[in-house]
């Protein structure tokens, strides 16, 4: 009755509506993952549970599968790697460490002559004095960092005497920009050089979380086309299969720079699902599991809401308009911060 057996590793909001896409598509799904809670378990045909290093369950999860992807990019390289040596893992491990390492993606970047902010890597407080000029900025940690997590903002250097910083990380230290937008692109690409570009979503973040995704963005077409252009440079340079999501800053003189790159589907693009025909998740599948590609059709203007923290709790009793879709992850405990679930509202 299926086609094919995907892997998912992590399991996650990412990993529920990549096992529904897939489900659609008739591809069973198995998830791994490192936190018995998954949400994911709910939506998957299989759950496996075990540490991301454990080489027993990742032997009987390969067993279990035709195929590997993942919804999360902090996964340890060495484990995608061994992974890839006997099933094939899209996208590619090697792509993963470079994004995964914020320096390394940066510098990425830069070989492209794709702009993005300036950054110099930080390994002690006296680093950061010789760099004053790139103040006020933010230090993030170089790996492991999410939602903002691992990120100080420092203003001047008499503010870095007030923070504790646990130096036994690297960082990378990059200037603030003074933004005026932020704007993401999700773009899936195929084999043989083919791609499906989404419009690019206008972003609005809370304390470094994602808040309030949107489509139209409001920017120039020269914007539009260079962000549109940089995403596919950096898709076909990276020889990538699947959906990728670049972070843009747009500064207050309408200069564009790219934040990040996420190697996998994205939180800004949940408003695929009910704005588009084929959703970011679908198409991810589509092209990790080498089916058909469906040229992308837009049904609507759209606005996503995250749904962070307790304030779910007035979602779940709440009702909806026919232009609204509530979407619960069905995680099992509340947590502040904790991305709970999200509204998408179809506009004209
Ligand atoms: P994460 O991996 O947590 O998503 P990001 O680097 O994307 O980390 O930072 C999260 C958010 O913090 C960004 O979307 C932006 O709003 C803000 N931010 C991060 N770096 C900068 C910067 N250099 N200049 C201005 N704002 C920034
Ligand atoms: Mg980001």
């Amino acid at each position: 009755m299926f086609k094919q057996t995907l892997g998912i590793i992590g399991g996650g909001q990412l990993g529920c509506m990549l096992a529904v896409a897939a489900s659609k598509l008739k591809i069973k799904t198995v998830v791994f993952c490192d936190d018995k809670d998954a949400p994911a378990q709910k939506f998957t045909n299989e759950f496996l549970y075990g540490e991301y290093t454990d080489q027993n369950k990742i032997k009987d999860f390969i067993s279990k599968v035709d195929i590997i992807t993942y919804e999360f990019e902090n996964i340890p390289f060495e484990t995608l790697n061994e992974i890839n040596k006997t099933k094939p893992v899209l996208p590619k491990p090697s792509i993963n460490r470079i994004i995964q390492h914020r320096i390394a993606e940066k510098d990425f970047i830069n070989n492209l002559n794709i702009r993005t902010t300036r950054y110099v890597s930080i390994e002690k407080k006296s680093d950061i004095e010789s760099v004053s000029d790139l103040l006020p900025g933010l230090l993030k940690t170089v790996t492991l960092g999410y939602d903002g997590k691992g990120q100080y903002p420092i203003d001047n250097l008499q503010s870095l005497e007030s923070i504790n910083i646990d130096f036994s990380k690297k960082y990378i230290l990059e200037k603030r920009v003074k933004l005026k937008k932020e704007i993401s692109i999700i773009i899936t690409r195929f084999n043989h050089h083919k791609y499906e570009v989404y419009e690019p979503i206008e972003n609005i973040h809370e304390n470094q979380i994602l808040k309030h995704s949107k489509i139209p963005a409001e920017i120039n077409d020269e914007i539009l086309n260079k962000s549109k252009l940089w995403a596919t440079q950096i898709a076909e340079d990276l020889k990538y299969i699947g959906t990728l999501c670049i972070e843009f800053f747009i500064d207050r003189n309408d200069n564009l720079y790219v934040n990040e790159i996420a190697p996998r589907v994205h939180n800004s693009g949940h408003l695929t699902i009910n704005a588009y025909n084929v959703s970011q998740f679908e198409n991810h599948i589509r092209a990790v599991c080498n089916l058909e590609r469906v040229p992308l059709k837009k049904i609507s203007n759209a606005e996503m809401l995250n749904i962070i923290g307790d304030q779910i709790i007035k979602y779940r009793n709440k009702e909806f308009a026919k232009n609204e879709f509530f979407f619960d992850y069905l995680k099992k405990e509340i947590k502040d911060k904790r991305k709970m679930g999200h509204l998408t509202t179809l506009l004209r």
